[in-house]
């Protein structure tokens, strides 16, 4: 059993994630994006998804992207 490194909760079936050489453990996926996924330089929404990355900074979209200079970036939908 592990205990959720974002809310605490000890749960039977609970998993790792290893990111960036540190452990965490999760009782859900939704603890797990909370804690660990990045989230957008413009919106600030969490990016769950590969998102878009303009020098250091990372993106949701094409469209936030834009907003920061990132002029060469379009989404494709
Ligand atoms: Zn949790
Ligand atoms: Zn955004």
């Amino acid at each position: 059993m592990g205990t959720c490194d974002t809310c605490g909760n000890g749960y039977d079936d609970s998993f790792q994630v290893i990111k960036d050489g540190t452990e965490y453990t999760f009782d859900c996926f939704e603890c797990a994006i909370h804690k660990l996924a990045p989230e957008c330089a413009a919106c600030g929404i969490r990016i769950i998804g590969h998102g878009v990355q303009h020098g250091q900074a990372l993106y949701c979209c094409g469209h936030c992207a834009h907003g920061a200079g990132a002029s060469g970036i379009v989404d494709h939908a």
